[in-house]
């Protein structure tokens, strides 16, 4: 069974997060995910700009959230 690289984990983030990929896919992303920090963060990342960009349709104006992704990024990339 084929594992994905990181490049190819974080080339398939967005697609597993919405479960648009092959079972066998979303499971070897989660195996890599598990054991891969810096997958794991990219994950995170876009778990996190979902959320925002829901939460923020109906709270926040469009300026406000890209400071707030922008921050977000930021903050990841100085670890
Ligand atoms: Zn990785």
């Amino acid at each position: 069974m084929a594992e994905f690289d990181c490049e190819e984990t974080k080339a398939l983030v967005h697609e597993y997060l919405h479960n648009e990929l092959l079972p066998d896919q979303q499971k070897d992303i989660t195996t890599h995910l598990a054991l891969c920090d810096s997958c794991e963060e990219e994950y995170d990342l876009e778990v996190y700009l979902n959320q925002v960009i829901q939460r923020s349709c109906d709270e926040e104006p469009p300026k406000k959230l890209a400071e707030k992704v922008l921050a977000r990024i930021k903050d990841i990339q100085s670890h």
